[in-house]
């Protein structure tokens, strides 16, 4: 292997510049060529591709968003997008591609495996949820974001004796959600991988406010529903003076923490590693602190679990 690819696709997370320093970086170290992709799977059939030496990745470790740009991109679903993808690659030459995003990326990683293109993942996803990995690089910023966010809330909530809804990110996955409720310790935590009912919500707020308990943070995760209509829900049964906040895509952005960008430049690298051993289609991970890998077709077929034991902890610690 002479010559690789790198690009990033789907939602952007922080720590996915760290990602592409490390892939570029540890490509050089081992005398290969890196090209990077703008626009992710579109750039790739556009052919917006161009070299990246070790200067074009300096400054970056520490940023968020994505220097590649990132783009969703339906022509990449076509066999004949994908098609097109393939033949750019190999008129630069490009015998290998790192692919830095979530699942749906990593499915485009998948189907260019199977028309013979080595492509390996790095899993890039602020929603913690690919399974093969315990951990995605940007949930740990993420994470971060959002506790900053409900300290602050708590803060307000606390003064005017409110009752605050918070809808926190992660798509179809509860874990950023509730890694932040434990962190913040909310009342309640409404996540996707969990069954729940309106009634012990209410209950529970009631019980708490009974006790003295004048203000409380309930979080729900964006794949449960809607923040303002749990909110809604929350005013009519309770009487209780409740706002919502929405985080919103403040979630996605900010400097990398010193987690992400570690996690970044160990997977990045490991990417490398894969495409210069000859292997494909597999994904890099880490599990118990130790960098792994397997095929990308195996991690897509599991399906992601949150931790219950931390979810019952949650509910024990917010009696
Ligand atoms: P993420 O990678 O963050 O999960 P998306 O689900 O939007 O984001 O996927 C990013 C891109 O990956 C899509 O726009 C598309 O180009 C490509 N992709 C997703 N699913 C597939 C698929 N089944 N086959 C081929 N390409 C896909």
């Amino acid at each position: 292997m002479k010559r690789i690819g790198v690009l990033t696709s789907g939602g952007d997370s922080p720590g996915m510049n760290a990602a592409i320093r490390a892939v570029v970086r540890k490509a050089i170290f081992h005398g290969l060529e890196v090209y990077g992709v703008k626009y992710g799977y579109a750039g790739l059939i556009s052919g917006d591709i161009e070299k990246l030496e070790i200067g074009d990745v300096g400054d970056i470790i520490h940023r968020g968003g994505t220097k590649l740009y990132t783009a969703r991109c339906e022509e990449f679903k076509t066999p004949e997008g994908r098609q097109e993808a393939v033949n750019q690659l190999n008129a630069l030459g490009i015998e290998g591609l790192v692919v830095i995003g979530g699942d749906g990326s990593f499915r485009g990683a998948e189907k260019l495996t199977d028309l013979g293109f080595p492509t390996i993942g790095v899993p890039g996803t602020i929603d913690n949820d690919i399974p093969g990995t315990d951990y995605t690089i940007g949930f740990d910023t993420a994470l971060n974001t959002v506790i900053n966010a409900i300290d602050k809330i708590r803060d307000t909530a606390t003064s005017h004796e409110r009752t605050y809804v918070i809808e926190v990110m992660g798509r179809n996955a509860g874990d950023l959600a509730l890694w932040a409720g434990l962190a913040d310790g909310a009342e309640t935590i409404v996540i996707p991988e969990e069954q729940y009912d309106m009634e012990s919500i209410f209950k529970r707020l009631k019980r708490g406010h009974d006790r003295g308990k004048k203000h409380s943070i309930i979080i729900v995760a964006e794949g449960v529903g809607s923040g303002p209509e749990f909110g809604e829900k929350i005013k009519e049964a309770t009487n209780l003076e409740t706002r919502v906040t929405v985080l919103g895509h403040i979630q996605r952005g900010g400097s990398p923490t010193g987690f992400d960008r570690v996690l970044a430049s160990r997977l990045g690298a490991k990417a490398v590693e894969l495409l210069i051993d000859g292997e494909q289609g597999r994904m890099v991970g880490i599990r118990n602190n130790k960098v792994i890998h397997k095929a990308i077709t195996e991690a897509l077929s599991e399906k992601h679990e949150i931790d219950r034991d931390m979810y019952v902890l949650s509910q024990e610690l917010s009696i």
